[in-house]
């Protein structure tokens, strides 16, 4: 267990009666002895001026985004329940993507997605597949919601071999196979034929994380239809600079679409974020102009990374993982953080030591980054 949930297991007592008083004290009950997330996983959020570590966008939203946004929050009937089907956003995806609105499913943030999606296909008796490493909120997710794990481990060089996955399915045959593309820590994307062979193998539903998917060269969006086992899990974090609004989606398969219904909560979607989001959409060529900045200074920040003494790994997402050759990672993320650069230290992480992840900024932060490595491996 992780010190953060020892520390809400411990419970704290603030205000109110004690329960010496009232003569109802004792100690408090014992949660699930399984909860705990892999040590290390929470990313550490230290006071910086440069921070690179939780792959959100360096840009905020565009202003008249905001300004919309108010002015709609007046006609909000906030004293009413949302629309529970959040129609008029859900149109709006569809009509983004080509779909019908019955392929689309939304959610607070695209872990909530990928809860639902265990919540309905996964579950006791029921397993669902990843290859490491990959993004640590697949395991542990389906960890939570009581599914079984088959965890499959990536190449020496982090790419997923088609013959190893396809293998590891067919010997597991789990309800849920979890790919990530491109992957969340090593990022590279998956190729289409690889997606391609795991969905022809696989006896349940393939998820295709795209969270990063604006990022990359190809999407699997194409290969959505109503019977192919296969949904698209994206999000407004990345490339929409929404990560504090909590919104995701998925686009697959009308009827998984329904099933994923019947476990989400009522209301679970807000009437403000619904609006939100649907506002966002009027400001996709702002979005992708900045995608189109944020590709370019990350092949800039791979050219440079591969002119120090460090491993860099080719990147189709908005981050880059890299690995000193001669210091220890650890030892490089503590100097960067006297620097006042923060990047995720992903050192200790399963199949990932001594590597560092470094999130794609603005050029004058990726210039400090830059710069603050060159002086630490000097
Ligand atoms: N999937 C991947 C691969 C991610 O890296 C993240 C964010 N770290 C998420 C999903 C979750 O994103 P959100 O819940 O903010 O939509």
């Amino acid at each position: 267990m992780t010190s953060e949930l020892a520390g809400d297991v411990a419970g704290e007592v603030s205000g109110g009666v004690s329960g010496e008083v009232s003569g109802l004290a004792r100690p408090m009950p014992v949660p699930r002895a399984d909860l705990g997330l892999r040590e290390g996983y929470h990313s550490a959020q230290v006071s910086v001026e440069v921070r690179l570590n939780t792959n959100e966008s360096p840009y905020p939203p565009p202003a008249e985004w905001t300004a919309a946004l108010v002015a709609q929050a007046g006609d909000i009937a906030f004293n009413r329940y949302p629309d529970r089907s959040a129609v008029a956003l859900r149109s709006a995806l569809a009509e983004l993507h080509g779909v019908q609105l019955g392929q689309v499913f939304a959610a607070n943030g695209s872990n909530e997605v990928l809860q639902s999606i265990c919540l309905a296909y996964g579950g006791a008796g029921r397993k669902a597949a990843m290859f490491e490493p990959t993004y640590a909120l697949h395991s542990h997710i389906a960890h939570l919601t009581g599914t079984g794990l088959a965890q499959g481990t990536r190449r020496a060089d982090f790419t997923l071999g088609t013959e190893e996955a396809v293998a590891l399915i067919e010997a597991e045959r789990p309800e849920i196979v979890f790919l990530c593309s491109p992957n969340n820590p090593t990022g590279l994307a998956e190729t289409p034929a690889t997606v391609s062979a795991i969905v022809a193998a696989a006896p349940g539903l393939v998820v295709v994380d795209e969270a990063y998917g604006q990022f990359a060269s190809w999407s699997a969006l194409d290969l959505v239809s109503d019977d192919v086992p296969l949904v698209v899990v994206r999000t407004f974090s990345k490339t929409w600079s929404m990560a504090g609004l909590r919104l995701g989606y998925l686009v697959g398969p009308s009827g998984v679409v329904r099933a994923l219904e019947r476990v989400a909560l009522p209301y679970h979607l807000d009437s403000l974020k619904q609006a939100a989001g649907r506002l966002a959409l009027r400001f996709s060529s702002e979005m992708e102009s900045r995608v189109a900045a944020i590709v370019a200074e990350r092949d800039r920040m791979v050219r440079a990374l591969s002119r120090l003494p460090v491993q860099v790994w080719p990147s189709e997402a908005n981050f880059v993982l890299w690995r000193p050759l001669y210091r220890d990672g650890r030892e490089v993320w503590q100097e960067l953080v006297k620097r006042s650069v923060l990047v995720r230290d992903t050192s200790s992480w399963p199949g990932l030591e001594g590597c560092l992840r470094t999130t794609v900024g603005t050029a004058p932060e990726n210039e400090r980054f830059l710069s603050a490595l060159s002086e630490v491996l000097a």
